[in-house]
């Protein structure tokens, strides 16, 4: 028994001698909140944030760096980074109220192009711009390669037509204006309201901006 009490003790100082030596490589949110607030658009700085967060005890300051991280993911116009920073927050911090300060209304609004779809349907083909052509051998369906007999085109199999939208010159493809998200990040104002949250969680006069 004794044995085993002795190995205890010597794993227990083996951890944390592991733990200490790891600390300066891994800094926690607290630090790299302190550090963003003086240089807020240094991505090294965003990418440890994202780090810490990830691996830190529920606390505070966690749930203000998650809130933080939104809306710099959001500056960044990666808006799936936001939302999945978002979702963590609700799902890890129900009640916190840095999720008040998160709203897709203020930092993004929905594409008129494609109405939020983030598709535009039956609209001219990207390959043929509508043509229904092959491109490749513009609808002759020949290529011809030094040689004097023409080969098959193998774009379209010889065909002629546009393989892409099988010649119909039309077909869905993502909305070029919102890159098939389906919403336009305002980005001036996502960058104003994240650098806001950055402020120390005392100096703030509630949340909400
Ligand atoms: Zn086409
Ligand atoms: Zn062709
Ligand atoms: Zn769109």
């Amino acid at each position: 028994m004794g044995r085993y009490a002795g190995f205890s003790v010597l794993l227990a100082v083996a951890v944390a001698t592991a733990a200490r030596a790891a600390a300066p490589t891994a800094p926690d949110a607290a630090q790299v909140l302190e550090q963003l607030r003086r240089a807020p658009k240094n991505l090294v700085l965003l990418d440890q944030l994202r780090g810490a967060l990830a691996t830190a005890q529920d606390s505070e300051v966690v749930a203000q760096g998650l809130a933080v991280y939104c809306l710099a993911a959001a500056w960044l116009d990666r808006l799936d980074e936001a939302h999945a920073a978002q979702k963590s927050l609700a799902t890890r911090f129900p009640a916190s109220p840095y999720l008040k300060a998160l709203s897709w209304e203020e930092v993004s609004r929905v594409c008129g192009q494609c109405n939020g779809s983030g598709e535009r349907r039956n609209a001219p083909c990207e390959r043929c711009n509508g043509a229904r052509k092959c491109p490749a051998c513009r609808g002759k369906g020949k290529v011809a390669v030094l040689s004097k007999n023409p080969l098959n085109c193998s774009a379209c199999n010889g065909t002629g037509r546009c393989a892409a939208c099988g010649g119909s010159g039309r077909g869905d493809s993502k909305c070029a204006q919102c890159g098939g998200r389906g919403r336009i990040v305002a980005r001036t104002r996502a960058f104003q309201l994240y650098t806001a949250l950055l402020k120390p969680v005392d100096a703030q006069v509630g949340v909400a901006p």
